[in-house]
């Protein structure tokens, strides 16, 4: 079976919120940690490579970009999505603002396609986009916290401007009104644009409802460009349908283990709910962390203490700490080191517990889970069920213990107060299949 769907995500986190909408859709996705150097560990529908390149200047996203799309190439995908965040951001330096432009571009000329879209539409997750203009919940995007943001601020919500200001051709909208009437208008609008040589068409959207009527009007177009919203509707241009075999993994083994180094609000009332319910807790204390000794002995010292435990059920440990107490570490040791630090001793810890047995691991925090699955020496994830929006169940080779395991990835603010009970709940309810 060929591959249907080839995505390229700018980050890590992004990407697995991408291929899980797939899932939900009907497609059978694997995530890829980069551009994949060996084939693919799994039978799937569409793949989902995770780049770093949001951060990127333009020309360093470009080429990244664009590897990627070589990848997908060689394995003959119909379709390219180029996955952005539902805020719109990029790199950002002075009067160089944004590197999705160019690289929608740069993907567009590798493909020769003459019009794509854009929209980082994503209304289950509050991002709507209405006359061109983005909206953050009720706030336009120029209004809300990305305003702020110490590496992309945003603080223009008009799409059709701040993609023509990082684009060379020209770029239109389909509005609110044409997504009401449905594909065929959609495709007549898409049509007109690109008689006017509009090359990258701004597409409102107000509900998923217009995510799914955009959904057929994109059936042949060589490059779409959006947040994960648009991915909803997709799947049923292919005949896919959502059923429970899409996101089946094989059955859960082993020991379970949760490792927390997000210090986001939602994560404290995980980690504050999981003790609550008497599960077993281990703190790490960053201020210990003076040297690569020291990230030895305290990942030493956590795990000693997790063995003799994860026969009884799953264990935490974590960094997780209120502001203040994180502001007390980066004074000590600078934010860049206490981060690295942390993420270095958390990322022992996890291959330590999986050593040990653990086949069932939660990681909290984007950082921390890029540090945890590079530990694990994870190159592929197969997603399965989601666990709350955004949060899959994924299946993934460890090389490190030549074995696979359950891993799920959580970044900082999502999922619910109960996540590190309910994950592993829900993973043993869900439907698994034969490996
Ligand atoms: P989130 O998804 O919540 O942003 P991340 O893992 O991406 O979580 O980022 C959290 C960062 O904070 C990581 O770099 C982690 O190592 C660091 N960190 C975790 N705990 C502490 C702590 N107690 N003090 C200082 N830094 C910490």
């Amino acid at each position: 079976m060929p591959l249907l769907l080839g995505c390229i995500a700018d980050d890590f986190t992004g990407a697995t919120d991408l291929a899980n909408n797939l899932v939900r859709a009907g497609m059978r996705v694997v995530q890829t940690i980069g551009v994949p150097t060996e084939p693919l560990q799994a039978q799937v529908d569409a793949v989902v490579v995770a780049l770093k390149s949001r951060t990127l200047p333009p020309d360093e996203a470009v080429a990244q970009s664009l590897a990627a799309l070589r990848w997908l190439q060689a394995q003959h995908v119909e379709q390219v999505y180029f996955k952005y965040c539902s805020t719109f951001d990029s790199w950002y330096r002075g009067d160089v603002r944004g590197n999705i432009g160019p690289v929608t571009e740069a993907l567009m000329t590798a493909l020769g396609c003459s019009l794509t879209i854009a929209t980082p539409a994503f209304p289950d997750n509050q991002r709507t986009v209405f006359q061109g203009h983005l909206f953050v919940g009720d706030v336009l995007l120029s209004e809300s916290g990305m305003k702020d943001h110490p590496l992309t601020p945003m603080n223009d919500a008009n799409l059709v401007r701040v993609m023509q200001a990082q684009c060379q051709r020209p770029v239109g909208l389909v509005d609110y009104r044409v997504m009401a009437q449905g594909a065929d208008a959609i495709r007549a609008r898409l049509d007109q644009l690109r008689a006017q040589g509009v090359a990258v068409a701004v597409v409102d959207a107000l509900s998923n409802d217009d995510l799914i009527r955009l959904g057929p009007a994109l059936k042949g177009m060589p490059l779409i460009t959006a947040g994960s919203g648009v991915a909803m509707g997709l799947p049923a241009n292919w005949g896919l349908t959502p059923t429970p075999a899409t996101s089946e993994l094989p059955p859960a083994g082993g020991w379970q283990a949760v490792v927390s180094g997000s210090c986001s609000q939602a994560t404290r009332g995980q980690v504050a709910r999981f003790q609550a319910r008497g599960g077993e807790a281990w703190s790490i204390d960053p201020l210990a962390l003076i040297d690569e000794a020291a990230v030895d002995r305290c990942a030493k010292q956590a795990l000693s203490w997790a063995t003799p435990r994860l026969a009884q059920g799953p264990v935490l440990i974590y960094s997780t700490a209120e502001p203040t107490q994180v502001q007390a570490v980066q004074q000590q040791w600078g934010v860049q080191a206490a981060g690295e630090r942390v993420e270095q001793t958390l990322a022992r810890i996890a291959q330590g517990l999986v050593r040990a047995g653990v086949r069932q691991l939660v990681v909290a925090g984007g950082e921390t889970s890029g540090a945890c699955v590079q530990a694990l020496q994870i190159t592929q994830l197969h997603i399965g069920a989601q666990i709350d929006p955004g949060v899959p169940w994924c299946h993934a080779h460890s090389p490190l213990v030549n074995e696979a395991l359950h891993l799920t990835l959580k970044s900082g603010n999502f999922g619910s107060e109960d996540f590190f009970h309910q994950a592993f709940v829900q993973l043993h309810l869900a439907p698994s299949r034969s490996t």
